[in-house]
Parts: C-alpha cells; sequence; structure tokens
C-alpha cells in the first residue's frame, strides 16, 4: 500500500479546518498551518460581529461528523451566530476536541511554497516533486514536505488602503495610529478610541455599513461623537441592498435598518468621495478627495478604512499560478463572482477543478479563492474543500459532484456594490434574449418555477 498523502492546509479558519476534516476523512493526513497563536485567529478579530448566515450555513459537514462523538450538541440551524459564538460553538470546539487537535500547528506563519529542487522556471519532472512548505514559528525557521497544498489563508490581514486608485492615499502611512482597517469593535473593545470623536468609516459593503451602524448607537450613548460616511460611489441606496429579497434575512435587515439611520440625518453622508489625501493637520485628520490643497476635504478625528480586502500573493511567488489579473482569483471561478459584473451572493458551487493552479496540487480555498471581490461566504467554501480533499485523493466523480445547493440572494445590484459604470448584467450576465428575466440567474429561477432570483 502506498503511503498515505501529507497535505498542508495554510490558515486554521473555517475553510482550513473543514479542509483538515475531509482530508482526514479520506484517510490522509492533513497539516495545518496557522499563523496566529490561536486556530480560527481571522474569525477573532471580529467576533463582535453579528453573521449574516445562520448557522445552518456555517458548520461544514466533515467537521460535524468529527464532532458528533465528542457530544456535540449543534445549534439550532435557523439563529445568527455571532463571531464570539461561531468560535465558541463551533470552531473552538472542532480544533481542541477532535482528531484535529493533533495536526494544527499554531504560531506558524507560512512564509514560501515551493516545490523541492524545482525553482518556478524549470518543468520536466516538476509535478513528481513534493511541496516545500516554508514556516516560521517561535523556534525559528521551519519546512514541512507535502504532497498537495490547500491555501485558504484568508485575507483579512491584508485590508485594502484608503485610496480610490487601490493604492494608500498620500499620507495614509504616515498617519497609521489615526487610522483601523476592516472592523473595529466601536461598542466594545475599542469604544474608547472613537467615542466623542468626529470618525469617518470609508466603503460600501456590509463592514462599512455595520460599523456606521454600531457608530450611530455610540453616538446616542457618547455625546460629542459624529459619524461620517464616506464613499466613493454616487448612489448610497447601492449600499442598502436587496432588503426583503436578500434570502440571507439578517443582512438585508442590516441594509434596511441602516437606510432608515441614514434618512434619519444621524449619518453625514459624502457620496462620491474618492479618497486621495489624508494628512494631519494639528490634532485632526484632513482627508481630501481629489486634490490635496483646494478640492472637496473632511476634517475628522479617526478614520475606517472599510474597502474591502485583497490576497496575500507574496509567499506564492515560486509556484504557478494562473489568477484573474483584475480579480486575483483562480481564472475560472472570476467570471463567477467579478463583482464589475454582479453582486449576488449567490456563485455556483464550485470545486478543485475551478480551484487547482497550473503547479499540480495546488488549490486555493477560502475567502483567499475570492481574490478581491467581496461575496464569499463560508459554506460555498466548504464545498470547495469537499470538493479538494476528494480530487487529492483521486476520487474524480466526488470532485466533479455539487453537493451544495446555496441560499438565493437578492443582493444583485447591477455594476456591483460599488461599481461605477453600469455593467452588461447582475447574476451571470445578460438573460438569454427569449427569456423574460433580467439575468441569467433570474432565467434560472423563473425556469424551475421560482419568482425569481429577486434582483429586479
Ligand atoms: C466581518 C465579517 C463578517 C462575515 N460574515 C460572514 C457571514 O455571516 N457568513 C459567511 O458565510 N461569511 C461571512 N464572512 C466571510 C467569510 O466567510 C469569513 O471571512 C470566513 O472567516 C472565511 O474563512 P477562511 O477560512 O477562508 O478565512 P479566514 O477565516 O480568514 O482564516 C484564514 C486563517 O489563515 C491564517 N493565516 C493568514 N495568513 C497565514 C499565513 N501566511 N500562514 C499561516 N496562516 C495564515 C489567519 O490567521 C486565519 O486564521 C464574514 C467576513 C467578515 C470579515
Amino acid at each position: 500500500m502506498s503511503e498515505a498523502k501529507t497535505v498542508a492546509i495554510i490558515g486554521a479558519g473555517p475553510v482550513g479546518l473543514a479542509a483538515a476534516a475531509h482530508i482526514l476523512e479520506r484517510g490522509m493526513k492533513p497539516v495545518v498551518l496557522e499563523s496566529g497563536p490561536e486556530s480560527a485567529y481571522s474569525v477573532r478579530q471580529w467576533q463582535h460581529v453579528q453573521l449574516f448566515s445562520p448557522w445552518e450555513y456555517n458548520v461544514d459537514k466533515a467537521a460535524e461528523r468529527l464532532l458528533a462523538p465528542t457530544g456535540w450538541n449543534s445549534p439550532d440551524p435557523h439563529v445568527y451566530p455571532t463571531g464570539a459564538e461561531l468560535l465558541e460553538r463551533y470552531l473552538d470546539p472542532l480544533a481542541s476536541r477532535t482528531p484535529l487537535k493533533d495536526v494544527i500547528r499554531t504560531s506558524s506563519r507560512v512564509t514560501a511554497v515551493s516545490r523541492l529542487g524545482f525553482d518556478k522556471a524549470k518543468t520536466r519532472g516538476r509535478e513528481k516533486a513534493p511541496f516545500e512548505v516554508h514556516y516560521q514559528n517561535g523556534k525559528g525557521p521551519e519546512t514541512l514536505r507535502a504532497d498537495a497544498v490547500i491555501d485558504a489563508s484568508g485575507t483579512w490581514h491584508s485590508p485594502n488602503p484608503a485610496g480610490a486608485n487601490g493604492l494608500p492615499a498620500i499620507g495614509e502611512r504616515d498617519v497609521q495610529s489615526r487610522i483601523t482597517y476592516a472592523m473595529p469593535d466601536v461598542l466594545g473593545r475599542d469604544r474608547e478610541r472613537f467615542a466623542g470623536k468626529t470618525v469617518a468609516v470609508l466603503g460600501a459593503g456590509h463592514s462599512a455599513i455595520g460599523t456606521l451602524t454600531d457608530l450611530t448607537t455610540l453616538a446616542r450613548q457618547a455625546p460629542g461623537t459624529e459619524v461620517v460616511w464616506l464613499l466613493r460611489g454616487n448612489d448610497p441606496a447601492k449600499a442598502f441592498g436587496g432588503g426583503a429579497n436578500d434570502k440571507l434575512v439578517a443582512r438585508g435587515e442590516l441594509g434596511a435598518h441602516f437606510a432608515s439611520l441614514v434618512a434619519s440625518g444621524l449619518v453625514r453622508v459624502e457620496a462620491g468621495f474618492s479618497v486621495s489625501h489624508v494628512t494631519s493637520t494639528g490634532d485632526r485628520l484632513r482627508v481630501a478627495s481629489g486634490s490635496a490643497c483646494c478640492g472637496r476635504h473632511v476634517f475628522i478625528d479617526e478614520l475606517i478604512v472599510a474597502t474591502g480586502f485583497r490576497p496575500d500573493l507574496s509567499f506564492l511567488s515560486e509556484v504557478r499560478l494562473r489568477l484573474d489579473p483584475a480579480i486575483e482569483a483562480p481564472v475560472a471561478l472570476a467570471p463567477l463572482i467579478d463583482p464589475n459584473e454582479h453582486s449576488c451572493g449567490t456563485v455556483r458551487p464550485h470545486g478543485a477543478r475551478e480551484l487547482a493552479q497550473d503547479d499540480r496540487g495546488l488549490y486555493l480555498a477560502g475567502i483567499k479563492s475570492y481574490g478581491r471581490a467581496p461575496t464569499f461566504l463560508m459554506i460555498t467554501g466548504y464545498e470547495q474543500v469537499r470538493s479538494i480533499a476528494a480530487d487529492i485523493a483521486g476520487d474524480r466523480e466526488a470532485a466533479e459532484r455539487v453537493e451544495l445547493e446555496l441560499p438565493e440572494t437578492g443582493v444583485c445590484t447591477r455594476g456591483g456594490v460599488e461599481g461605477g459604470a453600469a455593467a452588461s448584467g447582475c447574476c451571470g450576465g445578460p438573460a438569454p434574449a427569449e427569456a423574460n428575466a433580467c439575468c441569467v440567474q433570474d432565467a434560472g429561477a423563473k425556469a424551475v418555477g421560482k419568482t425569481g432570483c429577486g434582483c429586479s
């Protein structure tokens, strides 16, 4: 009998842990390398946030099978957990009470991936060479040899900067002490930082809206707190989402509630604001749109940049990747999630075939596989790694099979959440001419007797 394959999994987030469960179930050896001191380290950073997907979409099936013999009580499928509850009720027991506890190496940051004896340019015999994964832990540099690599290292640690051109705004790096990225806990851990201040949030996605909503609560509790919303697009309503059409009800409600906060004047809206310069002027920050000196600007105390994330590809520079040049997602996946075309949370389930890279045995998975696209759902990631584990095990039939039905969502805005120019269609592109529908997904939904995908 040949020896079981070793599979290196980068990142012990929800998808990395699920990958390990599937690899283990197929009789292979997973080794999970996690940069943080604990598993699911990124989720720990946003644990104050309430998820918009209920439990039924947050638990992986192979993980559930590992948890079952430990006496685990599966949570009510219709309840929406917070990030903290996701950790406490699912991810922590999975990482500490199942056989996964023996395969996770925490405080182990992957710094490079290559193939033994092969630099990126060398081809002949390449496929037979094992992967070499370099990582850094408390003791120093370490190397792991593996037959396959699943990169599920997420995007949390590489947030997008404030500049509308994708670069840090001029001066942004010099005023880092007054800028926070992503989703600070403005009502809890980080309250003191923001209470009584003028705080601007840049962005129009769910993270921005969640933070703005929490800041309005802080403004009611802490006198002097003022909330400014900076968004690049001209139409704030695009950020309100699908409302009642969103099948992820909590997400629809968040958008609808935020719309009412904006209407009541609790949030000062600066639409069409493209941050170009951030400078310190005495004890305030001056954030400018367009021109440093004389253009439009706001004076604030704190800036929260919630403009999404991008994948860190630096440690993959010595392996062969095939990524879409714009979205930085695998080329076969990018057209399904391109925010220029559609912003639906609903994406056709996909797996090994779309995620495999040119270096055979290397896969991107989880939110990192979506590159710069903002619509990833954990349940999509669980289906990805089920298929990838089957592919590595040589079970092509299971790798190709689709075992997931994704929730429909009504958040299908033309041109994406923050898209400028009108796109040719939203979910999956324009509908066929003969169909009475607004887009491919709408046509598909109507074809199976549903009322539509909800985006019109
Ligand atoms: C605020 C917020 C709310 C969200 N809400 C939902 C929701 O309601 N429903 C939903 O389905 N999805 C939601 N998502 C999206 C997504 O499902 C989650 O981000 C999910 O955590 C992605 O899982 P992941 O395992 O792919 O990545 P992550 O959870 O980011 O895990 C990646 C792990 O890799 C580690 N890592 C990073 N770099 C390295 C390295 N070089 N070496 C080793 N380890 C590394 C990180 O420390 C981290 O633990 C939300 C995301 C955010 C940010």
